[in-house]
């Protein structure tokens, strides 16, 4: 006989709402093995006991069972409790207590085999929109607490019908304690109204209801899984049109929901990685190029730009609509411009009624806001832009960062960070704070965030910038010390930007941070954002950095490029006429640069890029942030252009000789604009030589350019440099908590007695 044992496997990392207890309940089955298993705070704990051959048997199959969508941090053995029962068994979750640390699990997009009973007449989910299984379904859009548990998510209140409930007991059923489980008889249903919220069908009808009138050219507000979306058809230019002057949305590029991959195909080249991206769990929108002479969609959905925001359907409700159509619609954020996407039914009643002509609801709420996430492939690898829906929660572990830390984030496509067992874990994606909207829902993603985790504020670490709305609404969370500011510290934003970078690839030790963005407040009181730093994370010098250049009318400055254009004139003596001003206009800037009155120095990239945009008579205002430099790198193509010339002027690099050999040539805006770009990479490669670092960290919004990053990779790399990016993390201000977080930690441990210095050199 052999030797009995009995041990408890405590296991960390995301095996919650994944079917990760139903693997181990079958496994220990198949290995004869007693015990329990149980979702806790920080994972899943297993008690295993039996043969210790049959319990060594169990522990290597473990790994090759694993659901898609788990993943294992670690195991650590614990003593066996003395009552050990006489089968196994799935026990109810623990009692919450101390931080709650499970990896939580983003929303995943429809598995196959829930997609063949929608489509099945015979079967009984037949056309039901919100079939779920524990390999896919709605997850942290609905998750109000951990551990994740059917009583801790917003289908608290769905009393499960028989046959649901035995799928639900089942161990043998994929829908096994799938906590979301629902049918038509039991689950959640919708509704569709009109633009004032009366009923006009149910169920089944609402469906059809919303396919015709989609059809028949209007615009539907429909409640999803992270909010509500604005959907027309994306092939009538009219209806396309009609949507952005409703939205107030000039010239921002739509995002297109497609019915199936090959109709992607029709319409956007995709590679292999884009594809696999696309028809990923996540589901994001992926920028795709369009197809020269590509048919079908409205040029309205993307004005002036060589790209389509794409996604494939995601849930059934999306699934269903879209076989039903069979063409594209434009699928945009149920809010007015740069307000937070709507969640609830009245709200958006309130809020969509003067948009959208009709509504599709349905009673599931919504836990928390989330946006579509939005990635570009660069080199293989994602950029994301937008991390939202299906990507969020994200998380980065920290070794030894204490729990409750709050980073506030920019101000900026903001996002909040805290730290909870040690990781990072960011928010999705909250929007630019100029608005009450957003604001209030920053406040709301940092109790969340907290909240889900069981903990409180311990910590606040934010920007520089004392006027950005993030800043100024942390200090107020911070809590209340001895010596007023114990608890409170601010990152440089460039500093933040490179150690997100670091942290994302897990370097330690000194490296060469290329931040390139549009704004951020420096250590000098101008305004940065062609910054090289040397440093660590915990500390930097400022190494090199563009040129400044003045820029008049500070905040109308980044939303004209013109205004940027003019100041790189000025700061030039070219008498070279700035486009796009009337006289009265630029007599009126130029006494303003002449007094300095409102008048910031600045040293951005982005800024530089919007200058080069106006020059070359691409864009003189902005519709929306960013545009300026997307429609440069569209202008360039494929780049592989040579470089201007530029100089030095001590450690700032010179733009001067760039823009005199751009304004004196009368070369096509195409080719100025590949020049640019090559301009801007042999810059970051002639710091990187002076500077002898090993290792080039790219980081900050700029780095959302692909034809910028990718010269850069292949430059960097060629010359013998180590070049590190982000993959999971947006470059954008949206990495900037993570950053603001790895610079705290990394101080405090500098501050130890025992700490190494490292600042300064490299090698
Ligand atoms: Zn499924
Ligand atoms: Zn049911
Ligand atoms: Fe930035």
């Amino acid at each position: 006989m052999t030797k009995q044992c009995s041990i408890v496997l405590r296991v960390r990392g995301r095996v919650q709402g994944v079917g990760f207890r139903p693997v181990v309940f079958r496994l220990a089955h198949e290995s004869g093995l007693r015990g329990w298993v149980c979702n806790t705070s920080g994972g899943a704990d297993i008690l295993l006991a039996g043969g210790g051959e049959a319990i060594d048997r169990f522990r290597h199959a473990l790994p090759g069972r694993l659901p898609a969508a788990a993943h294992i941090e670690s195991i650590e053995e614990r003593a066996a409790p003395a009552d050990i029962p006489s089968g196994f068994e799935i026990r109810l979750s623990d009692a919450p207590d101390g931080a709650r640390v499970a990896g939580i699990l983003p929303d995943l997009a429809t598995c196959p085999d829930c997609l063949r009973e929608i489509v099945d007449p015979h079967d009984r989910r037949y056309r039901y929109p919100f079939a779920n299984c524990t390999h896919c379904g709605p997850r942290f859009s609905i998750l109000n607490a951990l551990p994740y548990d059917r009583a801790t998510t917003t289908m608290r209140g769905f009393r499960m019908c028989a046959a649901c409930e035995a799928e639900y007991q089942n161990p043998h059923h994929r829908r096994f304690h799938a906590q979301p489980n629902a049918c038509a008889v039991c689950g959640p249903h919708v509704t569709w109204t009109d633009a004032v919220g009366t009923v006009l069908a149910e169920r089944e009808a609402a469906l059809q209801a919303l396919a015709e009138a989609l059809r028949q050219g209007h615009c539907v507000a429909m409640k999803g899984l992270g909010g509500f979306h604005l959907l027309v058809d994306a092939r009538d230019a009219v209806a396309v049109q009609r949507l952005r002057e409703r939205k107030q949305r000039d010239q921002k590029p739509f995002a297109v929901l497609f019915p199936t991959p090959e109709a992607i195909a029709e319409t956007c080249e995709v590679s292999d990685a884009e594809q696999a991206w696309l028809a990923s769990q996540a589901a994001p929108i992926v920028l795709l190029r369009k197809r020269a002479g590509g048919r079908g969609l409205a040029d309205t959905v993307a004005p002036g730009l060589p790209w389509i925001g794409a996604m494939l359907p995601y849930t059934p409700l999306h699934h269903l609509l879209m076989r039903d159509l069979g063409f594209p619609v434009v699928a945009t954020s149920g809010n007015l411009t740069d307000e937070p996407i709507c969640i609830d039914n009245d709200e958006a009643l309130a809020r969509l009624g003067t948009i959208a002509d009709f509504f599709l609801l349905h009673d599931r709420p919504i836990a928390r806001p989330m946006d579509d996430s939005v990635l570009a492939v660069c080199a293989g690898e994602p950029i994301i832009m937008r991390r939202g829906r299906g990507l969020a929660p994200g998380s980065i572990p920290l070794a030894g960062v204490p729990d409750g830390w709050l980073a506030a984030g920019a101000q900026m496509k903001s996002s909040v960070a805290v730290t909870a067992g040690g990781h990072v874990v960011m928010s999705p994606h909250i929007g630019d704070l100029d608005h009450d909207g957003a604001v209030r829902l920053w406040r709301r993603s940092v109790d969340d965030l907290m909240g889900v985790h069981g903990l409180t504020v311990e910590r606040v670490v934010t920007d520089q910038h004392p006027n950005y709305a993030s800043t100024r609404t942390a200090m107020a969370l911070c809590p209340p010390s001895a010596d007023d500011h114990t608890h409170l510290e601010t990152v440089q934003h460039h500093h933040a930007h490179i150690a997100a970078c670091m942290a994302e690839n897990g370097l330690e030790g000194t490296v060469l941070g290329v931040a390139w963005d549009g704004t951020g407040l420096g250590t000098d009181g101008t305004i940065w954002g062609g910054e090289f730093l040397v440093g660590t994370r915990a500390e930097f010098r400022r190494a090199a950095w563009l040129r400044p250049f003045p820029l008049a009318g500070a905040d109308a400055a980044a939303r004209e490029p013109r205004r940027a254009a003019l100041g790189v004139l000025r700061e030039m003596g070219s008498a070279y006429p700035p486009p796009g001003f009337s006289s009265a206009q630029l007599a009126l800037l130029d006494s303003m640069l002449h007094s300095g009155l409102n008048v910031v120095q600045t040293s951005s990239v982005g800024r530089l890029f919007d200058a080069v945009a106006s020059l070359l008579g691409v864009c003189q205002i902005l519709s929306h942030e960013g545009q300026a430099a997307m429609r440069l790198e569209a202008l360039a193509g494929g780049g592989g252009a040579d470089p201007y010339p530029f100089g030095w002027i001590g450690p700032a690099l010179d733009w001067a000789p760039m823009m005199a050999a751009l304004l004196a040539g009368d070369e096509s805006p195409e080719r100025a604009a590949a020049r640019f770009h090559a301009t801007l990479i042999e810059m970051i490669v002639a710091v990187a030589q002076h500077e002898q670092c090993p290792d080039v960290c790219l980081s900050g919004g700029c780095f959302q350019n692909r034809l910028l990053l990718v010269g850069a990779l292949r430059r960097l790399t060629d010359e013998g440099f180590r070049v590190w990016r982000h993959r999971d993390v947006p470059p954008n201000d949206a990495g900037i908590g993570l950053g603001q977080v790895a610079v705290a930690a990394a101080r405090r441990l500098s501050k130890r007695p025992d700490a190494e210095k490292s600042a300064g050199g490299c090698g």
